[in-house]
């Protein structure tokens, strides 16, 4: 007999944790245990990466290609070359597509077989792009998905839902916001929100920086 009928559980229990993510984590926690390391500062750094420092180089490109129609060309053209040209090359960055959001077209990003992710320009995925609900629902119910983020597009809007994989990563460019036409990069860029980035959100309204 089931004690709690009417529980359920909606996160992943670790079953699915690769050898490298259970080699990790055995590591953390003997490193803990002697006290070499803080698991509270290693949280930190790791969101600090997660939404911080990784996301502002995508901001920066797509803010870029707002303001620089040559740019945004060849950013459409060979995605991987035009990041490089700020500087944003490396590892899981080596084969960039760049997906342009229109009034009648939203991208949506997702890996559903493991978590790749354009690291170059968004840093370290975030928890939930690694879910398996993100993942499997993404593909069967990408407007619900959308909708649980608090994006709500208009009927008219066709979603695109892009798959990673080891050979292709994706980054959404997404609208630019009206009323931003007198501001500079920088600007522009504090409007660019992470999960705009991977069509799970829109950017900022002016005056909403960041
Ligand atoms: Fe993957």
């Amino acid at each position: 007999m089931n004690d709690h009928p009417d529980s359920h559980h909606d996160h992943e229990h670790g079953s699915e944790l690769s050898e490298a993510a259970l080699r990790v984590r055995a590591l953390e926690t003997i490193l803990t245990e002697k006290g070499y390391i803080d698991p509270a500062a290693l949280d930190v750094i790791i969101e600090t990466y997660e939404t911080k420092i990784g996301p502002r180089n995508g901001a920066r490109v797509v803010a870029r290609a707002w303001r620089d129609a040559d740019f945004k060309a060849r950013l459409m053209a060979d995605a991987t070359a035009a990041i490089a040209e700020l500087g944003y090359s490396g590892r899981q960055g080596e084969h960039m597509r760049v997906v342009e959001n229109t009034p009648v077209l939203h991208n949506m990003v997702v890996c559903t077989l493991c978590s790749c992710y354009p690291w170059p320009v968004l840093g370290l995925p975030p928890v939930w792009y690694k879910s398996t609900p993100y993942r499997s629902r993404a593909v069967i119910d990408p407007r619900g998905v959308l909708k649980d983020f608090g994006v709500e597009l208009p009927v008219t809007t066709r979603i695109r839902v892009w798959d990673s994989t080891a050979e292709m990563r994706y980054l959404v460019l997404p609208m630019r916001p009206s009323g931003t036409e007198g501001l500079g990069e920088e600007e522009l860029a504090a409007l660019v929100t992470r999960d705009s980035m991977i069509g799970t959100g829109l950017p900022l309204s002016e005056g909403r920086a960041r």
